[in-house]
């Protein structure tokens, strides 16, 4: 049921993504990376659940120095997540296979260089290494530039701006690169990407819903996308993005493998009409930036406290970290995003304050319950 696909081949490292290669299936260690032990713990048991490509953060010199001995320790093939910070790209690209840079992250440094330059610079990094190269787009850190010019049409934004990228590497004669397009709602990944595979055919395409949140619900959100895009043959590797304890991170790539097996021999789940209808929880699968592993407790717990509301037709969005939390909050009604020591609550755009891990659910509960009953009162 997946059709022969028609983008190019590349590799990374030694394994070939696109055209006739097998769908890899890959994940991502969710510690810090300058904490080399615990990284390489993570890389370890990705590799042992069959992982193909294994992707860390960097954030810093010291996350480099992490990535310099766990790349000593692993022969994995690794790639790692420049984050906000493309310049690290000069020291890391000798000690993995693949970069991936997000187009909506650029601009925080530098911001009067052109967008070309610092794409010319990333590709001359990942050529010099030996490196693929990910553009990794993300529907909650839209790159301003497109945010201004689409407003609302997201997937308008979304699919120019990768469509773009591939213009910019394929004019610097760099061609060893996939695309991604990612958002935690699963229809606009699998529209944004049908766009885009129609403008850009030959680029090879990674899959996934990000912010899919905790199983059941983040398996059934990535398994609507990955059956419409892979049965039109669209999607040569792929990650399922699941909220997890950190020692259970390997059961993304048992459910991508799982999907993957299901999509293969024609078994696809149908889904009620219903299924985005009532409480939406959507959570961050975590990684390195993690500000406390509190927050996979505090994710569960979430799910748990609102089940009395399951019939109401609103957003709640649990972060982990200062990052990306704040940006890919907003459009949730309640968003939650973590600190090290303090939970930062928000309705819609407005920060309501931050309360300790222990306060936040009931702070969360009162919001939930008022909105709830603003709604009826509406
Ligand atoms: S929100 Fe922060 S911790 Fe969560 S996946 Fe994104 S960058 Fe990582």
């Amino acid at each position: 049921m997946i059709p022969p696909r028609k983008t190019r081949t590349i590799t990374v490292r030694d394994l070939p993504i696109g055209g006739s290669a097998p769908i890899a299936v890959q994940s991502m260690a969710a510690t810090p990376t300058c904490d080399a032990r615990a990284t390489l713990r993570q890389v370890r048991l990705l590799e042992q659940a069959g992982a193909d490509l294994i992707r860390v953060a960097v954030d810093s010199e010291r996350d480099v120095e992490g990535l310099r001995l766990v790349r000593a320790e692993s022969d994995a093939v690794l790639s790692v997540d420049l984050q906000e910070g493309y310049r690290l790209a000069a020291l890391v690209a000798p000690l993995v296979d693949k970069l991936r840079y997000n187009p909506g992250h650029l601009h925080h440094h530098e911001r009067t260089k052109p967008v070309r330059d610092k794409v010319a610079f990333l590709a001359e990094m990942a050529a010099e290494h030996d490196c693929a190269l990910r553009v990794g787009i993300n529907a909650g850190s839209i790159a301003p530039e497109y945010a201004e010019r689409f407003g609302s049409d997201r997937v308008g934004a979304i699919a120019a701006c990768a469509i773009d990228h591939c213009g910019f590497l394929e004019e610097l004669g760099f061609e060893r690169f996939v695309v991604s397009i990612k958002d935690s709602d699963p229809n606009l990944v699998v529209e944004a990407n049908q766009r885009f595979a129609a403008a850009c055919p030959r680029v090879p395409v990674h899959l996934g819903v990000t912010e899919a949140g905790l199983p059941p619900d983040g398996i059934v959100k990535t398994r609507i996308a990955f059956e419409q895009l892979l049965s039109r043959g669209i999607g040569d590797t792929l990650r399922v993005s699941l909220t997890l304890p950190f020692d259970e991170k390997g059961r993304e790539i048992e459910v991508g493998r799982e999907l993957l097996a299901d999509i293969e021999a024609g078994r696809f789940r149908s889904v009620p009409p219903s299924f985005f209808e009532g409480l939406n929880i959507i959570a961050c699968p975590s990684c390195s930036r993690v500000e406390n592993e509190k927050f996979i407790e505090l994710a569960q717990e979430v799910q748990r406290a609102t089940a009395h509301a399951a019939q109401q037709d609103l957003t709640i969005a649990v972060m982990g970290c200062r990052v990306n939390g704040p940006g890919e909050t907003d459009d949730a009604d309640l968003g939650l995003w973590c600190g090290p020591r303090q939970v930062n609550l928000k309705r819609g755009t407005e920060t309501l304050g931050s309360f300790s891990y222990e306060e936040i659910v009931p702070r969360m509960l009162a919001e939930l319950d008022a909105l709830v009953r603003a709604r009826a009162g509406a």
